[in-house]
């Protein structure tokens, strides 16, 4: 059996709904369209003209503009909603003596939030982070390493620390930022996959399961694994 998996959060732990991103930058009142600034950033990010850590300080001057605070990050938390028995789930995994992780591009106090008492269960949550000023204001956000390309670098990294094999590791996922994961040689599994997933694409995920309401299922996928 896997003893060790790492999760995507958003839309893999969680159900589907708009990048926590994208909805603050809708909450600071900035457009969030096709020819947005919001989407430029990404763009440029993707096209390797802006590094991971520009794109989040050019985010953080345009929410500091507007004064966003760690008031408005816990209200969009709040509205962030796990699958059904996500929290069971992990603490039958967790006693079973399975090691468990999160690599994820959303934000650490968000997902801390979000998974409330289960939070205890993970061995590590690697995310972007948010320093706030003494006005409660934004002053920082601290770019993850673990994104995109990264989140294959965070399991290479964790299977040598471990002495592992790559195929010791299960990621399970559901997007397009989790595409380059396969390069570590670990096992992954797509679950309700976001259209840039690229889902049927049996080198980057191994194993996919279309629809996933209750996450008991998990549990079974993983002790056959
Ligand atoms: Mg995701």
């Amino acid at each position: 059996m896997i003893k060790d998996i790492i999760f995507d959060f958003d839309g893999t732990l969680t159900k589907k709904g708009t990048n926590v991103w994208k909805k603050i930058w809708a909450k600071m009142g900035y457009d969030v369209d096709e020819n947005s600034y919001y989407k430029s950033l990404f763009y440029k990010y993707n096209n390797k003209e802006i590094t991971h850590q520009d794109w989040c300080d050019l985010t953080c001057a345009k929410f500091r503009d507007r004064g966003f605070t760690s008031r408005d990050l816990i209200e969009i938390a709040d509205k962030v909603q796990l699958l059904s028995n996500v929290q069971d789930t992990v603490k039958k995994l967790h006693e079973q003596g399975c090691h468990l992780h999160i690599v994820s591009g959303n934000i650490a106090p968000v997902i801390y939030r979000v998974l409330g008492d289960s939070a205890k269960y993970f061995d590590s949550i690697n995310a972007n982070d948010m320093h706030f000023d003494e006005n409660g204001i934004i002053d920082k956000i601290v770019g993850t390493k673990y994104d995109f390309e990264g989140k294959a670098r965070f399991i290479e990294n964790y299977i040598k620390i471990k002495r592992i094999s790559p195929q010791d590791v299960l990621f399970i996922g559901n997007g397009g930022n989790d595409k380059w994961v396969y390069e570590s040689g670990c096992k992954t599994l797509c679950i309700n996959p976001d259209l840039d997933a690229n889902s049927d694409d049996r080198q980057i995920w191994n194993n996919l399961v279309n629809e996933i309401e209750d996450y008991s299922v998990i549990a079974d996928i993983v002790r056959e694994m």
